[in-house]
């Protein structure tokens, strides 16, 4: 067994762990196993530095979770644009293919957490529908490996994936999803990295959020996959109590960039049921963003997005996406000029479409949206 695949093992898991190591209230505790299970491997265990750090808001369970009832199962309609089981085509030229359901750590704040650590919903036993629905796609050219954590894998399964998607000549780009550089570097070893290095071009995309994630072991697994050829870029997920503050946005970025990493996205955080406690306004994080622009080089600075509810995809925050914006929601359009509602937290109605969990209900047709912004126009007047 390898070092990382120990730590897997030696992860802080079952109820009496989580209640002695956290002193977690034990019916928190017991209630997960239908919510959303824990793992914290003794690495990201000893990144924290105090009871509700930033480190531990993303691994500890809170009861802010169970009391959280108004978010989405599937924030971003990911089951309803999955053709086959395991790809979801959102986009024209690429898609998502989930190929494991385990992580090295399981982020309380994880959209996909409907599915994610249970291995009969993403299953490994049906990539093949998956492989064939690629091939028949000659429009689909570039391919986000994605789960769960696609280094779950050994080293093993990964190159039969990868080898698999190089055979086909439409693929030109390869993604790897993959959080392992942060929660568990010690999954970068030189001969993942060698195995990737076969099927170039592939590029990394791992997600830090605060920078006391960035340690010397994250340095060193960075760097060995940027010597391996892999441009890697970084997704960071805005949190309250976690990154919500300029300074420390900042200084986290500037640390990615130390290790070669680029600043790619940051997310609002997404409506999921349970994370409630996680989200902040838009307005915290355009301050964020106006700290940024200027003040620091361009490469240090993320495009700022909503992946916004009922999978309109990602849409940046600039004034051409955003056709309305209140103190409880946001009314946005995506490339294809369809409108979607996101709702500010806390501040936002619990309407009636938000506790049927039914997110494509916040997809709105143009009509609506002209009526709507009509009669925001007249009260206006
Ligand atoms: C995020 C995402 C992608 C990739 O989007 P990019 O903007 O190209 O990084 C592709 N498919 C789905 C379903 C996604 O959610
Ligand atoms: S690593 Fe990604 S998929 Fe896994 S729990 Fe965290 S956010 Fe979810």
């Amino acid at each position: 067994m390898e070092l990382w695949q120990q730590m897997i093992r030696d992860s802080v898991h079952s109820v009496d762990q989580l209640v002695e190591k956290f002193n977690l209230d034990r019916s928190v505790a017991e209630n997960l196993d239908q919510f959303f299970q824990a793992r914290i491997n003794p690495y990201y265990l000893s990144l924290i530095r105090y009871p509700g750090d930033p480190i531990w808001k993303q691994c500890v369970p809170d009861k802010l979770e169970l009391e959280d009832i108004d978010g989405f199962e599937d924030p971003l309609a990911e089951d309803q644009m999955s053709p086959v089981p395991n790809i979801t085509h959102r986009y024209p030229d690429r898609c998502l293919f989930l190929v494991t359901s385990q992580c090295g750590m399981y982020c309380r704040f994880c959209t996909r957490k409907r599915k994610v650590g249970d291995s009969e919903k993403i299953s490994m036993k049906q990539l093949e529908s998956a492989f064939q629905y690629i091939e028949q796609h000659t429009e689909i050219r570039d391919v986000i490996l994605s789960g769960g954590d696609p280094l779950m894998l050994t080293d093993y399964l990964l190159e039969r994936i990868l080898k698999r998607l190089r055979a086909i000549t439409h693929v030109e780009i390869i993604r790897i999803g993959t959080k392992m550089p942060c929660v568990l570097p010690h999954r970068i070893t030189p001969k993942l990295c060698d195995t990737i290095k076969k099927y170039h071009p592939i590029y990394i995309n791992t997600h830090f959020n605060h920078p006391w994630e960035i340690t010397e072991e994250s340095m060193r697994a960075c760097g060995m996959l940027v010597d391996a050829g892999c441009p890697v870029n970084n997704q960071s997920v805005l949190m309250k109590g976690v990154n919500d503050d300029p300074a420390v946005m900042k200084e986290l970025l500037h640390k990615l960039l130390k290790m070669r990493v680029r600043p790619y996205y940051l997310f609002m955080a997404d409506e999921t049921k349970g994370a409630g406690h996680f989200r902040t306004s838009l307005e915290k994080g355009l301050e964020i963003l106006d700290n940024l622009r200027g003040h620091t080089s361009g490469l240090a600075i993320p495009h700022f997005v909503i992946d916004v509810p009922g999978g309109g995809g990602k849409i940046p925050m600039l004034p051409k996406y955003i056709l309305h914006r209140d103190e409880s929601k946001i009314i946005l359009r995506n490339y294809k000029n369809e409108h979607f509602i996101f709702h500010e937290p806390h501040l936002s109605e619990t309407n009636e479409n938000k506790k049927s969990n039914q997110p494509s209900i916040t997809k709105l047709n143009n009509m609506e949206v002209k009526m709507n912004l009509e009669e925001i126009i007249l009260d206006n007047n």
